[in-house]
This record gives C-alpha cells, structure tokens and sequence, in this order.
C-alpha cells in the first residue's frame, strides 16, 4: 500500500524539467515544427499555467509530457525530466506504468475521457489499479472523493454511467478519477473549456483546494488568462511552439517582459474596464508551423520589430528574479542573458 502522506517531499530540483524540447508532426506538405526550443519546469508542489493562443503548442506540450501522442509525431531533441527520469527514454512499459500513478490527467472534454458503456463505479475502481487495496476498500475512496469534488448522493450515483450526469458534473467525476491516484503531477488541458462562467470558477477552486491537500504539482493548460492569475503560482507564454515568457504569475501579469504577453494581456476581456462592441485581438495570425523560421517567430506581428528581429533569433533574458523571456528589446534595455 503506498504511503498517503499529503505534504510533498521538498526537493532541490524540480518536479518536471522540461529542456530544449523539440517536437516535430510529419504531414504530407512537410515537416509541421510544432514545438521548438521549449524549456520549463514545475517545482513540487505548485501550479504552472501554460498560456497562449490557439496552435501556439500549449496542448501539444502537455500530450507529449504525458506520451499521449499520434504515431506522425516525433521528438527531435530535448528531455523531460519527470521525478529525476527522463520519461524520453523510458521503455513504453516503464511509461505506462507511471500513467494513472504518478502522473495523471484531465482532459477538455469529459465526455471523451469517460468510457461511455461503463458505470462510474467501474472506471473508479479501474484506475485504482496500482493500489494493493479489497474492492470494497477502493469503491469506498471513489464515493469519498466523489463526495468531496461535489456530487451529491455518490453512494447510489456511483452506479450511474456518464451520460447521466450534466458536462460539469462528468468533469467533476474526471478530477475525482484524477486524483484518486494521489498523483504527484497532475496535467489539466482547458479543464473548464466545456463550462459556463460560474461552473468554472467552482471548479476552479475545487482544483486549488484538492491540490493544496494532495500536494500534487498541476501544469494546467488554458487560453483563459483571468482563470490562470487565480489558479497558478507560475506561468508560461507560448506563442507557435515557442516558450517566449516564463515566470511567477504576478510578475508577468503586473510587468511582461515580452511584447507577445503584452498583447495577449490587452486582449483579456477580464482586464477591459470600459464598455465596448468590439474586443481588442493581436493583427495576423499565428504563423505556419511548416519549415524552419528565421528571427523572432513574432516579428510578423510585433509592432516593435525592428532589422534585427527579422535575422536574429532573440535569447533569454532575465526580466525580474523569478522571470524572463525573449525578446532583443530586452537587449538593448541592458537586461542580463540568461
Ligand atoms: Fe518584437 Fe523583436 Fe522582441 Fe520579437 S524580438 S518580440 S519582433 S521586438
């Protein structure tokens, strides 16, 4: 029986370690670079929101985190680094064997996480697997964590299958599944996507409170920006498969380093204080991720770009203690490379 001990071991070094990660997805026009150069971590015991755009590779990273990738994917270089293990060279049994344990996940949509011809009862139970525990025992820890993420009468709804709950009900029966496993990470890709506003925020909170108990570690995923500032103590902004900012959340909410981050902050319609028709949204699009690219992969868009964006790739530069980011203005403000 694995010990339940909720408070975390403290560690020098991060939970997950994500370096110079490079993923590539074969396609018939070519070579899709969907992730390049990412690096990040997620020490113990915290939550680190992954932001950006759609098709800025924030889902990609997650799935490829979790090995839960399609066969035209591959990775070019790089390591993740998962409790000191770097899950890139693990045989698939030694990975698997860590899905459902250690590491866990949920996804946007619960409907397609939950198997649909099976009571809730049985997929609790399944997951369980890992556990040296009597039926009776592990039925017992379902409804208990059924109990504590809200669903109401667990005892004779555990019988039920998915389709006779409501959306935020089966996502609350996918948290419960989640964290079941007492994982020491916990991968949430747009969990509250699915959800209506009030939905959301219970959730959410529902989600800070499980962690804090567990003392998992959560890489949560989402576009919402409003739902990262109060959920998550760190924070990454991707922009087309690039880590451009990373951070405490404070810091890059109160002083982003990075043009990009700027003008997803802009856009927040949580952060627009007057009335207005028509929202604010970034000019052009994410770029093609076909090729290799040259300069700053925002330069198209960046209303700061200047002759060397155009040729030069910019470095990291330290914005604050706990933040940096990518840019060759930061350079030129005499910022210290990283
Ligand atoms: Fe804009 Fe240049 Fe900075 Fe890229 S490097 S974000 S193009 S100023």
């Amino acid at each position: 029986m694995r010990r339940e001990d909720p408070t975390p071991p403290m560690s020098a070094h991060p939970l997950l370690e994500v370096r110079n990660l490079n993923l590539d997805f074969g396609s018939p026009r070519g070579r899709v670079h969907a992730l390049r150069n990412v690096s990040l971590d997620v020490p113990t015991g915290q939550i680190v929101g992954i932001v950006g755009e759609s098709g800025s590779g924030k889902s990609t990273l997650a799935y490829t985190v979790m090995g839960l990738l399609p066969e035209n994917a591959q990775v070019t270089a790089g390591s993740i680094v998962f409790e000191r293990r770097d899950l890139l060279t693990l045989t698939a049994q030694a990975r698997r064997s860590l899905m459902g344990d250690r590491l866990s996940m949920i996804f946007q949509d619960p409907m397609t996480a939950l198997n649909p011809v099976r009571t809730i009862e049985s997929q609790m139970i399944d997951i369980q697997h890992h556990e040296q525990r009597g039926r009776s025992e592990k039925r017992a820890r379902a409804i208990d964590m059924l109990k504590r993420v809200g669903i109401p009468d667990p005892q004779s709804r555990i019988g039920n299958y998915p389709h006779q709950f409501s959306g935020g009900m089966r996502q609350r029966i996918c948290i419960a599944m989640a964290l079941l496993v007492r994982p020491s990470l916990l991968i949430a890709d747009e969990p509250t996507t699915a959800l209506d506003a009030t939905l959301e925020v219970q959730i959410i909170h529902l989600l800070k409170d499980l962690q804090r108990e567990i003392g998992c570690s959560i890489l949560f995923v989402s576009h919402h920006l409003g739902v990262v500032a109060e959920l998550c103590d760190r924070v990454a902004v991707m922009y087309a498969g690039e880590v451009v900012e990373q951070g405490a959340v404070r810091d890059i909410f109160h002083t982003p380093g990075h043009p990009y981050t700027r003008a997803l902050l802009e856009c927040d319609p949580g952060r627009i204080k007057q009335r207005t028709r028509n929202l604010p949204t970034i000019p052009g699009e994410v770029p093609s991720m076909l090729g290799s690219k040259k300069g700053c992969i925002f330069h198209p868009r960046c209303p700061h770009a200047f002759d060397r964006c155009v040729y030069e790739t910019p470095g990291e530069y330290r914005v604050a203690a706990d933040q940096v980011a990518r840019c060759h203005l930061l350079d030129r403000a005499g910022m210290v490379a990283t």
